[in-house]
């Protein structure tokens, strides 16, 4: 079971996350991933480049000493509060040593001087985040009288250390010794998410979101049968609910349109989530952590029939016609006047375009269908067609949220289904 960072977000977060694994783990063995408190990545993440190389003031022009003192009572403040409402009072003294000592490794971090390099410490920084929360739940859960124990850094990477490559068999050993063995003695193993180890023993990390990652590596790992991420949304929804009012909960995915969806950006899952779960033939389960009682989403091997099942919106892109084949998003296609393709448009560009994909089975009339959607509410198109990840159109950046909430309505057989004469 999974947590991200709203469903440990407060004190009353971690006393629901607790409950949801007590009531899992009373009926068969359960491991426990989870993230960083909401908001806390991106704290460490500043702080780490605010006080890169200082020695006496940081990047801001604040003294050294009293950034450190400033972020070690934020975050001692939001954890111990947050463990004062889900910790028993038998064990709060002992989770209040672990959150101290846990601050007082990221003040080390935050402040000596032997790395391999930036990413080499920013990693060992930002960590401390997922640590942190391990420290609270597995406390949260023992008070609930269901044993339960922080495990060792199961997952072993490569040295990337930003967004680090899994090694599979290494893991695998690595979940035996250091999870499957808590499992066995009764206990709940809770791992903190998003860390990895490398073959120094050197903190990395497996990219922004990684937890969700955590979670499909550890299942593979240790062989489990079902792997849930629970979130703050009820499950997959078929388009970004952020942007789309009435985008619906997928009830069943397969692997290979989750995987799809998740590349072109759905934030729900990280983009490589399903590839140790097609790879062991997890059930992989989204579900809302406030209604943990609710199906969410079942991600399997199981395809799902004909037609457009969710559709992605993709910014930040260019449209480029080259000679020669680049480094493309995703190519077009191909005629006399050379390689039609879109790439990515760099961090400082907001790029021209934007895509809208349609992901599942999509056939002809998905496409026919679309098009005739756009033009019916006023949208121009740059390009349309076929792609290898589903049916894409590419509009201008401006259309963006209009066209994805256009083509939402018609390729799903929301509101007034558009009929397309063959
Ligand atoms: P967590 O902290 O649990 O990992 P994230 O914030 O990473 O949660 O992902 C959940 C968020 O993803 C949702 O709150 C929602 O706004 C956003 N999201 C974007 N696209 C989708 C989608 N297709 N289905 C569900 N949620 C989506
Ligand atoms: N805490 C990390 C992040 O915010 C990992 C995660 O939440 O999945 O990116
Ligand atoms: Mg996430």
């Amino acid at each position: 079971m999974k947590f991200g960072g709203t469903s440990v977000g407060s004190g009353q977060a971690f006393v629901r996350a607790a409950g949801t694994v007590a009531a899992e783990a009373s009926t068969r063995p359960t491991a426990v991933v989870v993230s960083a408190m909401s908001g806390v990545t991106d704290t460490l993440l500043a702080a780490a480049q605010a006080t890169l190389g200082a020695t006496d003031r940081t990047k801001t022009g604040a003294t050294l000493e009293g950034s450190l003192a400033e972020l070690h009572r934020s975050l001692y403040d939001r954890h111990l509060q947050a463990a004062r409402e889900a910790v028993g009072s038998e064990l709060l003294p002992g989770v209040e040593a672990g959150i101290c000592a846990l601050l007082a490794s990221l003040t080390g971090s935050l402040t000596g001087g032997l790395h391999a390099c930036e990413e080499a410490r920013t990693a060992e920084i930002v960590v401390h985040g997922e640590r942190l929360s391990a420290c609270i739940l597995s406390a949260a859960i023992a008070s609930r009288g269901i044993p339960a124990e922080v495990a060792e850094d199961p997952i072993a990477t490569d040295s990337a250390f930003e967004e680090a490559e899994v090694e599979v068999e290494k893991t695998r050993v690595r979940c035996t010794s250091n999870v499957r063995s808590v499992l066995e003695r009764g206990s709940v193993a809770v791992v903190a998410g998003f860390v990895g180890r490398d073959g120094e023993g050197r903190c990395t990390t497996l990219g922004r979101g990684g937890s969700d990652l955590s979670a499909t590596v550890i299942g593979r790992g240790i062989g489990a049968a079902e792997v849930w991420i629970l979130t703050d949304v009820s499950g997959v929804l078929d388009a970004d609910p952020r942007l789309v009012g009435d985008a619906a909960t997928l009830p069943v995915m397969s692997y290979r349109e989750a995987h799809l969806f998740a590349g072109m950006g759905a934030k729900v899952l990280h983009h490589r989530t399903m590839e140790p779960a097609a790879a062991a033939n997890l059930a992989v389960y989204v579900k809302n952590s406030f209604e943990p009682q609710k199906a969410g989403t079942l991600i399997s091997s199981r395809e799902c029939g004909a037609g457009v099942r969710s559709v992605a919106l993709r910014r930040g892109l260019s449209l480029r016609r080259s000679d020669v084949p680049g480094e493309a998003f995703c190519v077009l296609g191909c005629g006399g006047d050379g390689v039609l393709s879109l790439v990515e448009a760099g961090e400082k560009s907001a790029g021209e375009v934007a895509a809208i994909v349609g992901i599942g089975s999509p056939t002809d009339r998905d496409l026919l269908s679309g098009l005739r959607s756009l033009l019916e509410a006023g949208i121009g198109h740059r390009w349309v067609g076929n792609t290898s990840s589903g049916v894409a159109f590419v509009v201008d950046a401006g259309d963006a949220t209009d066209a994805l909430r256009v083509l939402h309505a018609s390729l799903l057989g929301r509101g007034a289904k558009i009929e397309v004469s063959a």
